[in-house]
């Protein structure tokens, strides 16, 4: 651990799914702060922010966003309504600094489409209401979410998280003032694609994340994630680019201060 880089920042963990895949979250939060790193602890569902806003009050290195993802319409769930009055009662208990994660899922099919779409625009409509970023989940819905953006324009530079989509939604992101988000399969090496892009997102709109406790990057791949191995895909990724690891560092940090401040 001693090589750990500092200043590292995760823009997107969920240290609650990594707790319950076994992995003590104290220690591993108080490795994060010897080491200056710093991040967003992500929303899944309508009722975890005020929780996680407790849990994890003693590190104020970690940030909260708060949001309900596509699997919110899947069947047998609360309905909608009643979700996002929880989610709202929750956003002015705590200080969350971003809407999220939320977005569209055909991967996985929760909900039709139409359900999915409804959940996540009454979302972009709290986010633009409080004035907040957007953190935007997309598994196979390049389509869904070009016509999204071309659609409108959005008062705070959000974020694609894990970033999986095509050059042209890519642009289309950039166009419309997001960052792009990049986790361990960016170090994958049936990923020749995405390394390619990579290369060519403007150093000013790159995020990185681990995803965790999914998506361990290589070597770590089949073990579950923490925000520690950032450091693998921060030294990928500055290969990549043929750039130092500490220039990197710093623009990743200065981007992601950007993405808070607005
Ligand atoms: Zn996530």
């Amino acid at each position: 651990m001693q090589t750990l880089p500092h200043h590292m920042i995760d823009s997107h963990f969920h240290l609650l799914s990594i707790e319950q895949k076994g992995i003590e979250v104290d220690p591993l939060l108080n490795t994060m702060q010897e080491h200056f790193m710093e991040g967003i602890d992500i929303g899944l569902e309508a009722d975890d922010l005020t929780a996680r806003a407790k849990r994890f009050a003693a590190y104020p290195f970690v940030h909260l966003s708060g949001g309900i993802g596509p699997w919110g319409v899947k069947e047998g769930e609360i309905p909608v309504d009643i979700q996002l009055e929880t989610l709202l009662k929750q956003l002015d208990e705590t200080n969350a600094v971003a809407i999220g994660e939320v977005g569209l899922d055909n991967h996985w099919d929760y909900g039709t489409k139409t359900t999915q779409e409804g959940l996540l625009l009454s979302q972009i409509e709290i986010s633009e209401q409080r004035n907040l970023p957007v953190i935007f989940h997309n598994r196979e819905a390049d389509e869904q979410f070009t016509t999204l953006l071309r659609s409108r324009g959005f008062s705070r530079q959000g974020v694609f998280h894990c970033f999986q989509g095509s050059e042209e939604l890519a642009k289309l992101a950039i166009h419309k003032g997001f960052y792009l988000s990049f986790a361990g399969p960016l170090t994958y090496k049936a990923n020749k694609s995405m390394q390619e892009l990579f290369t060519t997102i403007p150093a000013e709109r790159i995020l990185l994340e681990t995803d965790s406790p999914y998506l361990s990057p290589n070597p770590m791949r089949g073990r579950p994630n923490t925000p520690l191995n950032m450091e693998h895909i921060y030294r990928f990724a500055a290969d990549l680019r043929g750039i130092e690891l500490t220039d990197l560092v710093e623009q990743v940090k200065s981007n992601f201060h950007s993405f808070l401040t607005g």
